[in-house]
């Protein structure tokens, strides 16, 4: 037999595959089965063993002998990773900047990268053992309306890649369109797989009772960041081998392979969940359409405030646009959006006379409130009005915040916490005062205000044990809960049916932030917690759906579009602006991050950075500090780099990036494509 070589990918930053020695004799004989492109093997690597990914089998190799290492044992219990799967990673790689191995073996669950195979052999048994189902019909399908039925039809009637956004207002029925385009698909292709992508943990509990009670006879796969490590391969395998037809998660499913792949669906696609923010730093929703092309098959992106991108796509004819105008269930309609202006109504704890009368009006009535607050922990910061201290961390350039409940200062950032001190560290004064407010802080309020209402708190610290943010949401929906105060958390897509009002409490920050996509941001998710609100049919005597924004910013002009409910016309004023200052997504990005013990080695990086390889069509901006600038005592600074032309920029920070790594600085940097936190 020919001798034969594995060309293998690594999860190691070093760009290219390895060349590894296979031998019959190590794989029990020969009669041992070929490798095959797609399998993974185990390795050694250096003096560790690892499992890479088979990219290619060859006869011959640049390797000299005495170089070359033997695989220990290639993976033929698992099915290989077929070619579009191997595509989607590479073209991943290609468009990110990233070698191929840094892409597809951490896209595999962690399991199946033991050295030791038997969580695999677990997992296999273990879903031979589950009942074979194959029964694609729905269950109980209500009666569509026109236009969720003419959505529908559009993308089941759909040939080939066919790109659709989903525009709905807030409770227009999104959901009840995805389920009935899946049983569409399914009934023309019974072996289908479908992918359903949303953009939090938090909401697939919901929406997977919603699928598993519509397709009682469909093995349905669910995938995010929450699962236990065994289950989480069990699920992966379950859509490796095609047995789960309906695969729900978060970002992180994009990844799988799923070889009968015919329908992709994102919810709330302008979530900047998916845009993964460390490692390889990819879109979901950009990666998804990628492979809807790939495969010539139907995608839905479904939003109420879609993102820049996705509307001028719909715009340009780029996608399919469907609408939902009206909300889905009977006499339930979009809340009235009423804006209190905190200059001539000063709040106390918080709280306006306004709001306060209109939570009392919900509790009279037995309904539920929602206040919207995006800051956790007690207050912001902790003060000395003697002599000006503030609690600031001592490593990031960010307050420490007060966590009442624990007696912690603690930093958002780099997670430093001291106990909260008896008196001012620097003049002793005993008299410390929290200033501004968290959640935390509002619960109380709250509880003292409304002392017969039952105030309940949803945010990253009350929900940190696992478990216990579908419990905490169970309860809202059990209608256990009169007033809910949280972060964005609650803010999205739940289904709450006894809510009939909603408060943001103090949204202004976002509005005159640095990053020119923060008031696209605000506006999604005003809009998206508003449409909490009366979202199920008015009852006879209760109170109209309504949502009250206090702000100091009364006449700006994204509170006037979010009283209109008119996202077009705000979509086409930011448009407007956008292609007017040359920015996304008449213009495209990446970003240089530097980061380094001090600022001015991180500037000076990229000064030299900026110089260092020739270009044309690109513009090169000046090095600045990120606003952030300073985590856990490593400064940061950032160049950004744009251009017209995508293919321009993509062969420019290709050199780039060789450059850069010749340079062979102690500054520790990373390229971002496309980035969205500037
Ligand atoms: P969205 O995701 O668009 O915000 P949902 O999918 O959560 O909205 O739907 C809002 C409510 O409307 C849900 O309670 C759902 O059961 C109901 N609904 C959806 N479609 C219909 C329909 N065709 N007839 C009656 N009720 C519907
Ligand atoms: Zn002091
Ligand atoms: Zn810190």
């Amino acid at each position: 037999m020919k001798q034969v070589y594995l060309r293998v990918a690594l999860d190691t930053p070093l760009d290219s595959t390895f060349d590894y020695r296979w031998t019959a004799q190590e794989e029990g004989g020969i009669n041992a089965d070929l490798p095959q492109i797609g399998q993974l093997v185990a390795l050694p690597f250096g003096r560790q063993e690892v499992v890479g990914l088979i990219m290619d089998v060859v006869s011959e190799t640049d390797v000299p002998p005495a170089k070359l290492r033997d695989v220990i044992a290639v993976r033929h219990e698992l099915l290989a990773m077929n070619k579009e799967w191997l595509a989607l990673c590479q073209f991943a790689a290609e468009y990110y900047q990233r070698p191929i191995g840094e892409v597809a073996i951490p896209a595999l669950p962690r399991n199946l990268k033991a050295i030791k195979t038997v969580s695999l052999q677990r997992a296999i048994k273990k879903l031979a053992k589950l009942p074979e189902q194959a029964d694609v019909s729905p269950l109980g399908e209500p009666q569509l309306n026109p236009e969720q039925q003419a959505a529908v039809d559009a993308v089941a009637q759909a040939e080939g890649y066919a790109p659709h956004l989903l525009f709905g207002v807030t409770g227009s029925g999104k959901t009840e369109v995805y389920l009935q385009t899946a049983a569409k698909v399914l009934a023309k292709t019974p072996d289908a797989q479908i992918l359903i992508l949303v953009p939090e943990i938090n909401l697939t509990p919901q929406l997977e009772s919603h699928i598993r009670a519509r397709f009682p006879g469909l093995m349905l796969s669910t995938l995010h960041s929450g699962m236990a490590e065994g289950e989480r391969l069990l699920h992966w395998l379950a859509a490796h081998t095609g047995r789960a037809r309906i695969v729900l998660g978060t970002r992180l499913a994009m990844l799988a392979s799923l070889p009968r792949l015919k329908l992709i669906i994102i919810d709330e696609e302008h979530d900047p969940s998916y845009k993964q923010q460390e490692g390889l730093r990819y879109s979901a929703r950009d990666l998804a359409v990628w492979r809807a092309r790939q495969l010539s098959i139907p995608i839905l992106l479904g939003s109420a405030t879609p993102s820049l991108e996705s509307w001028q796509g719909a715009q340009t004819g780029r996608y399919r646009l469907l609408e939902l105008r009206e909300r889905a269930v009977q006499r339930a309609v979009l809340p009235i959006i009423r804006i209190i202006n905190l200059e001539r109504e000063k709040p106390s704890e918080g709280l306006t006379q306004r709001l306060t009368a209109a939570i009392k009006l919900r509790l009279e009535k037995g309904e539920q409130s929602l206040l919207f607050l995006n800051r956790r922990g007690y207050a912001p910061v902790l003060a000395c009005d003697a002599c000006g201290w503030i609690s600031n961390c001592t490593r990031c350039t960010a307050h420490l915040v007060l966590h009442k409940g624990d007696h912690r200062l603690r930093c958002h950032h780099c997670g430093l916490e001291q106990r909260i001190p008896r008196s001012c560290p620097t003049c002793g004064n005993i008299d410390l005062q929290p200033l501004g407010r968290g959640t935390q802080r509002m619960e109380e309020s709250l509880a003292l205000l409304f002392p017969e209402a039952r105030v309940f708190r949803i945010d990253a610290d009350s929900t940190r044990l696992k478990g216990s943010a579908a419990a905490a949401f169970e309860r809202v929906h059990a209608g256990e809960v009169d007033i809910l105060i949280g972060t964005q958390m609650v803010a999205k897509g739940h289904d709450f049916k006894r809510l009939t009002l909603v408060a943001a409490l103090n949204p202004d920050a976002a509005l005159f932030s640095q990053d020119y996509r923060a008031s696209e941001r605000l506006f999604a998710q005003l809009m998206q917690v508003a449409g909490r609100a009366g979202r199920a049919a008015q009852k006879e005597g209760g109170n109209a759906s309504e949502v009250l924004v206090q702000t100091r910013y009364p006449d700006h002009p994204l509170y006037h579009a979010l009283m209109s409910h008119n996202y077009p016309d705000f979509a086409k004023d930011l448009l407007d602006e956008r292609q007017q200052a040359h920015m996304p997504p008449f213009m495209y990005q990446a970003l240089l991050r530097a980061e380094a013990k001090e600022l001015e080695t991180a500037i000076t990086f990229l000064k030299e950075a900026a110089l260092c390889t020739e270009h044309q069509g690109i513009m090169i901006n000046d090095p600045i500090p990120m606003t952030m600038t300073r985590v856990a005592n490593v400064d940061r600074a950032q160049l950004l780099v744009e251009s017209v032309s995508r293919p321009a920029l993509q062969a420019f920070v290709k050199a780039w990036i060789a450059d850069l790594r010749a340079m062979k600085s102690r500054v520790r940097w990373s390229v971002e494509i496309d980035p969205v936190d500037i």
